[in-house]
């Protein structure tokens, strides 16, 4: 048979969130490449050889994904969350534009996943309900500056941002310097959302006023999406649990009425 490659996306963490048809590429699959944790959740199977790699190898694994879909194998690339959201399919995207031309008559499919910040919403209320972006804040793979001015850009717009990777040992203070710009441009009082490891047995979501997620950016991790609301994202309390968040669908003042006089 000849080999083809699938980028799976494995939702955010359980398996009740992986798609039908993300599981019917990992069962179909010879060989299984990925990043080792997101490896891990993928059970064993007599006949599935499980190809780990480090987190920051994105690269080098998309090639040897390709390589081995071009000798014949049936290869599955996982990515946590969607493929296609600050993860594998990119990479394996790029390694093809850049790598042996024989690998373009590849099959590549490419099987979407619940993406973090989907999943996060869903939890929260309804944050999402008008227009939205999502910015990763990890500067490995661009300048810091080019992440400030499109915070910049869509503070300025009223987009509702999701921050991917908001946080890490390496990159200790990108969010609090991210929360900073948003107050200049939001209210103190308006609703941010962590959202950690949701879908998974460790999983918390805390809303709090973008004052207080100011001082608590350091309690944000890897495992944590941001979500930063718009003028009109607002709360409803309820007892003992944390309160709905929703976005409502219509918007009646223009952006730049919002944000002048603050910036
Ligand atoms: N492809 C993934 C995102 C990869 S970037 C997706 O579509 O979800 C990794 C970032 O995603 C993390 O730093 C975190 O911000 C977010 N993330 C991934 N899984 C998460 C989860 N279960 N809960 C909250 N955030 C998550």
């Amino acid at each position: 048979m000849s080999g083809q490659l699938t980028i799976v996306g494995l939702g955010p963490g359980p398996d009740r969130w992986l798609t039908p048809a993300a599981q019917a590429a990992l069962n179909d699959a010879t060989d299984l490449v990925g990043y080792g944790p997101y490896l891990d959740r993928v059970p064993a199977r007599a006949g599935a050889t499980k190809h780990a790699s480090d987190n920051r190898v994105e690269l080098s694994r998309a090639d040897h994904a390709l390589a081995l879909a071009a000798s014949g194998r049936q290869v599955a690339v996982v990515s946590g969350g969607d493929p296609g959201v600050f993860a594998m399919a990119a990479a394996v995207f790029e390694a093809l534009e850049g790598g042996d031309p024989a690998w373009r008559s590849i099959p590549i499919t490419v099987e979407p996943g619940i993406t973090a910040m989907l999943a996060a919403a869903a939890k929260a209320g309804a944050p999402l309900g008008g227009d939205f972006c999502a910015i990763s804040l990890s500067d490995n793979l661009k300048p810091w500056e080019v992440v400030t001015a499109r915070l910049v850009a869509v503070l300025a717009a009223d987009l509702v941002i999701c921050l991917y990777n908001p946080i890490s040992k390496a990159r200790p203070w990108q969010l609090g310097a991210a929360l900073e710009l948003a107050a200049q441009h939001r209210a103190a009082d308006a609703p941010v959302i962590f959202a950690r490891a949701i879908g998974r047995s460790d999983e918390s979501l805390r809303v709090l006023t973008l004052a207080e997620a100011i001082r608590e950016a350091g309690t944000a991790d890897m495992a944590t999406l941001v979500m930063i609301g718009a003028a009109a994202t607002r709360m409803i309390a309820r007892d003992g649990a944390p309160p709905y968040v929703y976005t409502p669908r219509s918007v009646t003042k223009s952006p730049c009425a919002t944000s002048q006089g603050r910036t």
